[in-house]
């Protein structure tokens, strides 16, 4: 029996009775894992009720009582850490070694999510005016949403779930419809947690189900995660509806390479964050940039790129996996075919794999462009598969100018020894997220996710410091007290305080 992914609502794991569903498969093999429904706006209804419901008391909640939750929450996913990553790579396709990472990068939020006490403060200034204070106090919106891709599927849903309801508000998670049972998994967890009912809900789908979440009149924020089309009309439709949106979006990351760079640990980053997760990471380097000398080494990155072991995720050895659905591999294959028209220099060709023991994968393995120019379709467009291209320039100005040049602003990294370069780089370059000497600069979740330009819409990041502003609307307090002997002086018609 196939199983049907449930929906979260009110503290209880319920049957959708959603009229169409969709299946789960495990991309390596095509096998049917799960059934899971396509809400429409009856069900987000529901969940956006009980989520309303559930916020009077849960923002009442003591700010350390909310936390503890988390702590357990933490220790929960720590303990049942193989478990997500099984299911992750079952339903995702990606190493079981990344799923860990994957489920490590958003446990990491979890943790700082325990530490809200000291994040969710206010201010306070004695004396503004003559016996006068101001204070400002950060308080819950109420509900909140989220929608998220499948690239990530636990570390995504844990970027927004945790920070906004640890803050007091409530929240409905829409995840993606293609792995929606590690975020199942993770929503069980919150539940044995102690997150009371209703405070976190999920519902499941596409279209309808996130037209719904941006036009329901009771909720106040939208997180997003994924393409910049469907995040457009998120960021327009959430905001026509006078909600806060901030959505994260696709991107083409560079990493710029200078001949004195240490070689050898260069190439073995360049290759692990252009190939791992099959190059379905939204901050994958999908650009290499090599100045001067450092052109020379593309048969070196060709060479490692070989090594690379394509299998399904949970295969001893596999470096890579499968892409997410069929839909994804004709693209990229599609992508790889126009590269070659265009007359880029196919130095690695990935198409067609032979992957024994899973003949029916949806398999790209490492594939490589040099002579890439700015307007071909393979430098153009986010392929958001396991496709390098590589483009050769002069000078560092010349890789700076290229890189600003590019709409998108997620990540970047350098790889130099020379401390001026890194510096140059570091002011001049138009990305959010820079990596010096580090191929993918995620940062931690005391700082803030910082994509720019075109990878984003919105101005706070989806967790960290500023997580905590989009996740709470600040009042401002002024109070003056008497005490039972002041006297009332003249009657003051102007504006000011004294
Ligand atoms: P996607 O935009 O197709 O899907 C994201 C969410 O939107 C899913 O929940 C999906 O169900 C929903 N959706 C899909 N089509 C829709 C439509 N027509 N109308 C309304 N909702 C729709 O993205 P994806 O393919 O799941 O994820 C890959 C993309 O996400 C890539 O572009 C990647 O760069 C991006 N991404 C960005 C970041 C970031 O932080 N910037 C992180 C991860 C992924």
């Amino acid at each position: 029996m196939t199983e049907n992914v449930k929906l979260l609502i009110n503290g209880e794991f319920t049957e959708s009775s959603a009229s169409q569903w969709q299946e789960v498969r495990n991309p390596a093999t095509q096998e049917v894992l799960a059934r899971v429904p396509m809400c429409g706006s009856d069900e987000v209804a529901q969940a956006v009720a009980a989520a309303k419901a559930a916020f009077p008391a849960w923002r009442a909640t003591p700010i350390a009582e909310r936390a503890r939750v988390f702590l357990r929450l933490q220790a929960l996913i720590r303990e049942h850490m193989d478990t997500l990553a099984a299911t992750l790579t079952r339903e995702q396709g990606k190493t079981l070694a990344d799923a860990k990472g994957d489920v490590f990068r958003g446990l990491e939020v979890v943790e700082h999510a325990c530490s809200v006490g000291s994040l969710q403060m206010g201010e306070f200034a004695e004396n503004v005016a003559g016996g006068v204070d101001t204070y400002a106090i950060r308080q819950p919106l109420g509900v909140c949403a989220g929608i998220t891709p499948f690239n990530f599927p636990a570390m995504i849903p844990l970027w927004m779930f945790p920070m906004a309801c640890v803050t007091g508000n409530t929240f409905v998670l829409k995840p993606s419809e293609q792995d929606p049972m590690t975020p199942m998994l993770l929503a069980q967890l919150a539940q044995q947690a102690g997150l009371p009912k209703g405070v976190l809900n999920v519902v499941h789908g596409g279209v309808d189900a996130v037209n719904a979440l941006c036009d329901h009149p009771d909720i106040k924020a939208i997180s997003f995660v994924g393409s910049v089309g469907v995040g457009t009309h998120v960021y327009r439709r959430g905001s026509e509806h006078g909600k806060r949106v901030q959505a994260m979006l696709g991107a083409k990351n560079h990493a710029v390479f200078l001949p004195d760079a240490n070689k050898e640990q260069t190439l073995n980053a360049l290759v692990g964050a252009a190939f791992g997760a099959a190059g379905q990471r939204c901050m994958a380097i999908s650009v290499a940039v090599l100045v001067g000398k450092a052109r020379d080494w593309i048969p070196e990155i060709v060479a490692r790129a070989q090594t690379l072991k394509v299998s399904a995720g949970h295969e001893a050895g596999a470096d890579l996996g499968p892409l997410i659905n069929r839909q994804a591999l004709a693209r990229v294959e599609k992508l790889i075919g126009q590269g070659v028209e265009e007359g880029a220099k196919l130095e690695l060709d990935g198409r067609n794999p032979a992957v024994v023991g899973y003949p029916d994968g949806n398999f790209v393995g490492p594939t490589i462009f040099s002579g890439v120019k700015a307007g071909m379709q393979v430098y153009e467009q986010e392929i958001f598969g396991p496709v390098l291209c590589i483009v050769e320039v002069d000078t560092l100005d010349e890789a700076i100018a290229f890189v600003n040049a590019n709409p998108y602003g997620n990540g970047t990294a350098l790889f130099t020894q020379s401390g001026a370069a890194a510096r140059r780089f570091q002011h001049d370059i138009d990305v959010g997220q820079v990596g010096i000497n580090v191929p993918i600069p995620v940062p931690v979740p005391f700082f803030s996710f910082t994509g720019s330009r075109g990878s984003k819409l919105g101005d706070l990041g989806p967790y960290g410091k500023e997580v905590i502003r989009f996740y709470t609307q600040t009042k401002t307090v002024t109070a003056r007290w008497f005490d039972d002997e002041a006297t009332a002086g003249p009657v003051n018609t102007t504006i000011s305080l004294r």
